[in-house]
């Protein structure tokens, strides 16, 4: 029955990418490819259930993909990924997924769209914009973080390098969170008051990647200095010392959005403590320190705001004790078992990790796609010319 039940998902998930990717663009080879790769690596997450180890490869080949992609078009367009007075009064600078928790305010406010968020269809486009953004918040919560986000596979990768954290967190992970929460509000304000994003103008480390605005000379140059220095300690050096996405966790206003916003998600992650054995192999392992390891300690599991849906504590339990659950459902709710093969059928199709995993995934494809088929194509394209 298994075999039945993931056969069904990955049927439906053949069907996702032929909508979001090769119907796009039908006659390209970059989104073939892309295609197979997505239609592999998903039948490997449903048919194994390892699911978080091929996130992991999906979300890797995504962000090498959306940085070549976004780079290439910068240069293309506007001769470098530093963007000049002209460039950005072009209003042509794509979109950039950073500008989220401040357009609303800034929507309000200005009446106009800031640098960074041209979309096409203008402000129409941007309610269509917050309207996935919605059901991004409801179905999967934070874990846009873990399945989506193109940035945090670089944390991701520098945080696997080390066998053993050299600097630990406990105690001081929530610190962190609140930290997150208070440097989101204060961005969004600054922004709101002088009217430019102020996050992506000076304070966001991988501007280094989407391009930033800069008006040359010492200032200029500190801007870009400044820029490095973050990029180097909160994305390369913190998380090699710590094992934690440290930028997502403790500077990123989008994730703060999110710890928010996952309070709507239908899913959550859950730990039985009569099945655990308090090993913290979990809490060790999870890069967005979401478990409250005083809370293991006192056989009163807490799962934080900021747990990203990834899986890895799924993985890393020895004794199968973490599990997602509805949360519509109460906590400790013993399932009734089914009585028939029909009704266990049901019983597998609506199973939350199943569901989750395919919800994750189809935004992953809808979101990854553009860029990634277009990296493919441009690298196909190169190596067509020096053939
Ligand atoms: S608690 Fe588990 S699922 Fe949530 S972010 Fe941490 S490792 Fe991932
Ligand atoms: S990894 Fe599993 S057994 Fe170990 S502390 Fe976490 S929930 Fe308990």
């Amino acid at each position: 029955m298994t075999l039945l039940i993931s056969g069904l998902y990955i049927a439906c998930m053949v069907l996702m990418v032929k909508l979001f990717v090769i119907a796009g663009s039908p006659s390209s080879i970059g989104s073939w490819l892309y295609s197979l790769f997505l239609v592999v690596i998903f039948s490997r997450m449903i048919l194994t259930r390892r699911f978080s180890k091929y996130r992991r490869i999906g979300t890797s080949v995504f962000t090498l993909l959306f940085a070549l992609s976004y780079i290439w078009t910068m240069v293309d367009n506007y001769g470098s990924i530093l963007l000049g007075e002209a460039a950005v009064l072009s209003g042509t600078i794509p979109f950039n997924p950073f500008l989220l928790p401040v357009l609303p305010l800034y929507l309000i406010f200005s009446r106009s769209l800031p640098f960074s968020a041209v979309i096409t269809g203008g402000v129409l486009s941007v309610t269509g914009l917050a309207l996935i953004w919605s059901m991004v918040a409801i179905t999967i919560g934070k874990g846009w973080c873990s399945w989506v986000c193109p940035f945090g596979g670089y944390e991701d990768f520098f945080s696997r390098i080390r066998k053993k954290p050299l600097i630990h967190l406990d105690g001081f992970a929530n610190r962190l969170h609140i930290f997150n929460t208070w440097f989101a509000a204060i961005v969004v304000l600054l922004s709101v008051l002088f009217l430019i994003p102020v996050y992506i103008y000076y304070l966001n480390p991988f501007s280094l990647i989407t391009g930033f605005y800069n008006t040359g000379g010492l200032i200029g140059l500190c801007i870009t200095a400044f820029l490095i220095i973050l990029y180097i300690c909160l994305v390369i050096i913190l998380p090699y010392l710590t094992k934690k996405r440290f930028q997502c966790i403790s500077y990123c206003p989008l994730g703060a959005l999110q710890n928010l916003e996952s309070r709507a998600a239908c899913v959550r992650t859950v730990i039985d403590m009569d099945a655990c054995d308090q090993c913290m192999k979990c809490v060790y392992e999870c890069r967005f320190s979401a478990i409250d390891k005083s809370s293991i300690q006192s056989r009163k599991p807490m799962v934080l705001s900021s747990c990203a849906h990834c899986g890895e504590c799924i993985e890393v339990c020895p004794n199968k004790a973490i599990r997602f659950e509805y949360s519509f459902v109460r906590s400790g709710t013993t399932k009734p078992s089914a009585q028939s093969r029909f009704a266990r059928v049901v019983q597998s199709l609506i199973d939350p990790e199943r569901v989750y995993v395919f919800s994750a995934f189809v935004f992953f494809v809808f979101f990854s796609s553009p860029f990634a088929t277009d990296a493919l194509n441009r690298i196909i394209a190169c190596i067509g010319g020096l053939v």
